[in-house]
């Protein structure tokens, strides 16, 4: 008796329950919803730029998440201490307002925490759709996870489960495969960053086990892999059906395994642009597949939703907001959305159920992953950037990543696995020596960067002089000339050759060629000695007019920062198994080339991969 009275006292004092972890998430966001203003459930639809956020900014405009985007940079090799300190700082701005909500800081942590120095940097996703391997994939996921918390981070926008149709896109490399069938499998990286979702709860509901995960994003819905021609941003054309079975499903996994967000696509859908789609992103995610964790946009997303982008900001705002975005991902112009969707709510253009839905989804993930026990990160973490067992995970998945396509010029004379006394051994090629290039975009920067500066790991040419016999004389040479490769009697070579980094719109191509000098370095090194081209690249590139002078040919995609990996399945410490997640055109006229298509008739058909066992020797 004496405690019920104590808990009407407390009621009728306003005891804040959403402070209380006891009290049912429920009970907690409905609690918390009917004490804010306007001007806080705005604040929380907001997400800014981190080079405008300040804890100043943060607790004027009650800030709902932070970001480190693609486009601006982290500082130059900030350490998982000096992060923790500014996310911490910012959370601080957060948690001084009368509410004192927790922000959410997110960053594109794309192939392992690949902005942050000294991260482990896994293969992208290209890659990894080869290994077929889901559980892989979510240990991966793991490592990921503990990386980005170890820098104060609560939150990522990975993965991408795009079903890339086209290898013309730029950001090919971000899919797991053409087929949507290793994309649905490979969802399994969300319980990887997030945890497994308890078998009790209901489906739909963001789910993230604590300070070791993160909270994922399933992106870009819907249809981003599917434009024309493979044109970044571009229109998407396919009849419901086709949405459903190819780009859709894999959502239907990842709300299954507890996503917590969802990003938009700035690709249309039939002529109609996503960030506008209500249909889809309210009736359909939402309503239909019961999702219910919150819907972002995608960086300056709802500015293009006019053609030029901004050029009618409310009306943008209007049809972002109404179509069902929940989060706004805002670059220099937060003030003008908060502006603009305030006059909006006020006129009833928007109603407040609709801002109201927004929060609720908002709040419910801050709750779910004990932001508001646990806002402030500490250092316990730190150790985990970089670790030697992330490093070695990643090591694994290079070697599972890896596509035997030629071995050898005859079946019965393989190349491969060489043994690792081979006298004088040549590595020769653009990409032998090149952290960046085997990074590719999203790696430091945005574009990836070019050379080993700022990222830890070890290159191909690194890995294999670790890996072969000390007899073995190891010469590098990035483009001998043939007067030179004579003159050195070489027992064999390996030509190591591909793309230069770069992401989104920038790795738009037509011609899909591998850097010069790379096809003469393969003239002359093959030419003259038994050579394995390596081929470093986001997706399959022209290759047919050189395969008859390659005696052997693999394709590694972009392996990340262990480069030893590539070292050990050459030289047979482990055999070559992956399975091409992507078909292998011959020509560019060929494109868009998908299985099924009447005209398919590949150089390597969609998984194809020679196999090699271990050499005894090792
Ligand atoms: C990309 C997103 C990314 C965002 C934030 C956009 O340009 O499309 O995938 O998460 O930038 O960096």
């Amino acid at each position: 008796c004496l405690w019920l009275l104590a808990a009407a006292a407390t009621e009728a004092e306003g005891y804040p329950k959403y402070k209380d972890p006891k009290q049912p998430l429920n009970v907690r966001i409905k609690d918390l919803m009917r004490r804010m203003s306007l001007e806080e459930k705005i604040g929380q639809m907001t997400q800014i730029e981190r080079t405008l956020a300040s804890p100043r900014i943060v607790k004027k405009y009650f800030v709902g998440s932070v970001i480190s985007a693609g486009g601006s940079p982290p500082p130059p090799k900030a350490s998982a201490e000096d992060w923790v300190n500014m996310v911490n700082d910012l959370q601080k701005g957060a948690l001084s307002t009368r509410l004192g909500i927790p922000m959410i800081y997110g960053i594109d942590a794309i192939h392992g925490h690949s902005f942050v120095y000294k991260a482990t940097v896994f293969p992208h996703n290209v890659g990894l759709g080869v290994t077929r391997d889901p559980v892989l994939v979510k240990r991966i996921g793991a490592a990921t996870a503990l990386e980005v918390r170890a820098t104060g981070i609560p939150y990522t926008f990975a993965p991408s489960i795009s079903v890339c149709r086209d290898p013309r896109w730029g950001r090919c490399y971000e899919s797991f495969s053409e087929d949507h069938k290793i994309v649905r499998a490979m969802t399994d990286i969300i319980p990887g960053l997030q945890g497994d979702i308890p078998s009790h709860l209901q489906k739909g509901v963001p789910f993230v086990a604590g300070k070791k995960k993160v909270a994922a994003c399933a992106k870009h819905f819907v249809g981003d892999g599917g434009t024309v021609n493979g044109i970044d941003e571009n229109n998407t054309l396919i009849d419901f059906h086709g949405l459903l079975s190819i780009h859709m499903s894999p959502y239907f996994d990842s709300i299954i395994k507890g996503v917590s967000t969802v990003m938009i696509a700035y690709s249309s859908l039939n002529g109609k642009k996503m960030h506008a789609n209500h249909e889809l992103i309210t009736s359909f995610l939402k309503n239909k597949l019961k999702f219910r964790g919150f819907v972002i946009s995608d960086w300056k997303g709802i500015d293009r939703i006019t053609d030029p982008p901004h050029a009618n900001y409310s009306y943008s705002v209007q049809a972002g907001v109404l179509a069902g975005i929940d989060m706004v991902m805002l670059p220099e112009n937060f003030t003008e959305f908060i502006e603009h969707l305030t006059s909006q709510v006020k006129k009833n253009i928007i109603p407040m159920s609709r801002i109201d839905d927004a929060v609720r989804r908002i709040l419910r993930v801050k709750f779910v992953m004990g932001l508001f026990e646990n806002p402030l990160a500490d250092l316990s973490l730190a150790n985990q950037l970089g670790s030697q067992e992330h490093r070695e995970l990643a090591r694994e998945a290079v070697r599972k990543s890896l596509v035997l396509l030629k071995n050898g010029k005859s079946a019965n004379q393989p190349l491969l696995p060489f043994p690792k006394k081979v006298g004088k051994l040549l590595v020769a090629g653009t990409h032998a020596d090149n952290l960046g290039y085997q990074c590719g975009g999203w790696t430091v920067e945005w574009q990836g960067v070019h050379g080993n500066d700022r990222i830890v790991g070890t290159t191909i040419l690194e890995g294999i002089r670790k890996t072969v016999h000390p007899s073995t004389h190891v010469v590098h040479m990035e483009n001998p000339d043939t007067n030179l490769l004579r003159l050195h009697k070489f027992s064999c070579a390996i030509v190591v050759v591909g793309e230069v980094p770069y992401a989104e719109m920038y790795g738009d191509s037509k011609n899909l060629r591998i850097i010069e000098p790379g096809p003469r370095t393969i003239k002359n090194v093959c030419g003259i000695v038994r050579c394995v081209v390596i081929v470093i690249s986001g997706r399959p590139v022209v290759i047919e007019p050189h395969l008859a002078e390659i005696d052997a040919l693999v394709a590694a995609w972009l392996p990340g920062t262990e480069g030893q990996g590539v070292a050990d399945v050459l030289f047979g410490q482990q055999g070559f198994t992956g399975k091409l997640g992507r078909t292998w055109f011959r020509s560019v006229d060929q494109l868009p080339m998908n299985i099924g298509d009447p005209h398919y008739d590949p150089l390597f058909p969609f998984g194809f991969g020679l196999t090699t066992k271990p050499r005894q020797e090792n």
